[in-house]
């Protein structure tokens, strides 16, 4: 039998530190290795496969698309892109979209019409973006900028100038830091995923929205990991009550296939013009035909299931033994366990159920509709791990 671990750990870049484990097929929440053990999965591929594997909506409407046109560049209309873009602003109010392939591009996207929107509106010298410590916002050097950790800086320098950070829930260190450094945009994440799992205080976003608006500052907000239904609402920011000017999402929009957006709102709809941003890629007919598939099914109904699922995790797992805390909100899920995180997440792969860390906690990001079945015995499993 081909060792495809032995080639792998040859041939590609050393990046990731991986599981002993090659993953072969799935289908829904469980997903096969090389030798047939089945795995239930709770980090869909880092909340990407949003309807879990092998969708049937899904694999319909990319192979239907696939069969008429893979790609056409963004030189010509495709009715895949067009129509997502409507689906997401009717779904959210926003007026414009802009579409590329991840998550650290969608956040370029909208810091580069940030800029823009500022120099045009104050001068060049409002170009500073405020984001908050331990956020993530990518791996691009701009977005390795704004990401608020500095471990991830260290061996990278120099890093896109022009973002300062402040500490999260501290509304008087935002406003100073942005008001003393001539600020173009205020950027967060509702909740802070790769951070571990931790969600802003709500006085203190509205408090930043309001001030944004105040001083006519943007407010950014990066739901590559909380968007598309994740956190029980369509993007986090809807169960906070404010409105962003930018929003950027990645990670489950597309299901599975590489897929980003960048919605503009009111005040930004128009920053961006002809040669000011591109993407090759970006609005690929087949991820948009997936994309599809799933925000139009991402309705009430679903996202009631979300909250109830989410809410059936934090109760079994709330004061179970071995659990300190758990924080997140719907079916974004962070588990503060006695045991090392990784320890925790090891066991539960050997008992066939994959898991996520973030920082010390133990991270849940099953599939949206993961069965209730399938869930109790991902958990039950967990706690046991965590024992
Ligand atoms: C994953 C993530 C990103 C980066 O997305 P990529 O698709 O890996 O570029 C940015 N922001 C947040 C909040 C994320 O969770």
């Amino acid at each position: 039998m081909t060792d495809i671990k032995a080639i792998d750990k040859e041939y590609v870049a050393n990046t990731y530190a991986r599981f002993p484990v090659q993953l072969v097929s799935g289908k829904g929440s469980v997903v096969l290795d090389e030798n047939g053990k089945e795995y239930i999965d709770m980090g869909s591929g880092i909340g990407v496969t949003a309807f879990g594997i092998a969708d049937e909506e899904w694999k319909a409407a990319v192979i239907g698309q696939l069969n008429k046109l893979q790609h056409m560049s963004n030189l010509y209309y495709t009715e895949p892109c067009a129509k997502l873009a409507q689906m997401l602003c009717e779904k959210t109010g926003m007026k414009k979209v802009f579409f590329c392939n991840s998550g650290g591009e969608a956040n370029e996207c909208a810091i580069k019409a940030a800029r823009k929107y500022a120099a045009e509106k104050k001068g060049a010298d409002y170009f500073t973006i405020v984001t908050l410590w331990n956020s993530f916002h990518g791996r691009t050097l701009t977005t390795l900028a704004a990401t608020g950790q500095e471990h991830y800086h260290e061996l990278f320098q120099p890093l896109t100038p022009g973002f300062v950070h402040a500490p999260a829930n501290d509304i008087e260190a935002v406003k100073a830091a942005a008001l003393e450094n001539k600020a173009a945009a205020v950027m967060i994440e509702c909740i802070q995923g790769e951070g571990g799992v931790i969600a802003l205080d709500k006085d203190f976003v509205k408090g930043v929205a309001e001030f944004c608006a105040a001083e006519d500052i943007l407010l950014i907000v990066d739901e590559v990991q909380t968007g598309n239904g994740r956190t029980g609402k369509l993007y986090a920011y809807m169960n906070y009550g404010v409105q962003p000017d930018l929003v950027s999402t990645a990670k489950g929009i597309g299901g599975g296939l590489p897929l980003g957006a960048c919605l503009f709102g009111e005040k930004t709809q128009s920053v961006l013009g002809f040669g000011d941003h591109g993407s090759t890629f970006g609005g690929n007919p087949v991820s948009c035909a997936g994309a599809l598939s799933i925000l139009g099914r991402i309705d009430d109904k679903l996202l009631a299931q979300v909250k109830e699922k989410g809410d059936y995790v934090f109760s079994a797992l709330q004061g179970a033994e071995g659990v300190e805390s758990v924080s997140g909100m719907g079916l974004m899920i962070g588990v503060k366990t006695v045991k090392p995180a990784g320890d925790v997440v090891k066991a539960c792969l050997e008992q066939g159920v994959l898991c996520l860390t973030a920082k010390d906690k133990v991270r849940l990001l099953p599939a949206l509709n993961i069965p209730m079945e399938t869930l109790q015995k991902a958990v039950e499993v967990i706690k046991a791990a965590c024992k």
